[in-house]
């Protein structure tokens, strides 16, 4: 079966509740009739009742950015699984690089969120890649096994099935330099094969595997078009409804 591609926005800390529905005003009816591929859009946390509320009866689902594994507590600050499908979403993005970097994100705690937002029914979008000093002495292969093999830890297939991930170099996002649609192509063989090992042939073989890095309306046909390559998580150009959608109709 024919693997449906997902094209996902990453709004990361942009746009007011007021932006937001700007954005949904002007993009929705620029994707109605599309139902070739799927569109998700992750707004900050603080915008989503806005975008659930805007995207109510289209195909647009919507996602978080992140989450923290615990029901509920005192976590300051975090928002927790079962509060984000309450809210309407569908989707969670889960292990963006800026969170490794930024906010002590780790293989450990990727792989417990992972784990929580299978079990609450959302489609997390699991975020894996390599830093440019590992490309460059040969260690990209290592890394994505590195971290598929953590994330995927003591999860079964069974539970795994919602699972999306996306190969998402560092060195690719925001930076205006992508990876070539070969280079992608062989880095989802890679995750792939590490599925496979996890999860077993049929699991593997369903795994949508998205790119992120760059991606513009520009250089979308040519990646999309990437056999291994199952759509896109797009930061900077979502962020337009215009720009998006020639991403989302590549
Ligand atoms: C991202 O935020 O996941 C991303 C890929 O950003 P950009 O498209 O801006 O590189």
């Amino acid at each position: 079966m024919a693997r449906k591609k997902l094209i996902a926005a990453n709004w990361k800390m942009y746009k007011t509740p007021e932006q937001t529905r700007e954005f949904f005003n002007a993009f929705l009816p620029l994707v109605a009739d599309h139902d070739r591929d799927e569109i998700c859009v992750c707004p900050p946390f603080i915008n989503v009742p806005t975008a659930v509320e805007a995207a109510k009866g289209t195909r647009v689902g919507i996602g978080a950015q992140n989450m923290f594994w615990e029901k509920e507590g005192a976590y300051t600050g975090e928002i927790s699984a079962g509060m984000i499908t309450a809210s309407g979403c569908q989707y969670v993005i889960i292990g963006h690089s800026e969170r490794r970097q930024y906010f002590g994100e780790t293989d450990d705690t990727v792989n417990r969120k992972l784990e929580v937002a299978l079990e609450a029914g959302l489609t997390p979008i699991l975020c894996i890649g390599e830093v440019i000093e590992e490309r460059e002495a040969g260690l990209t292969e290592d890394v994505l096994r590195r971290q598929c093999e953590y994330a995927f830890r003591g999860i079964s297939a069974r539970k795994a099935a919602k699972l999306v991930v996306a190969y998402e170099p560092v060195w690719a996002i925001g930076t205006g330099k992508t990876a070539t649609p070969q280079l992608a192509g062989e880095a989802h063989l890679v995750i792939r094969e590490q599925a496979r090992k996890s999860f077993g042939e049929e699991f593997a073989s369903n795994l949508r595997i998205l790119y992120g890095g760059s991606v513009k309306p520009d250089n979308a046909t040519a990646l999309m078009s990437e056999e291994d390559i199952d759509g896109a998580l797009v930061g900077g150009a979502s962020l337009d409804p215009q720009s998006f959608m020639k991403i989302v109709k590549y």
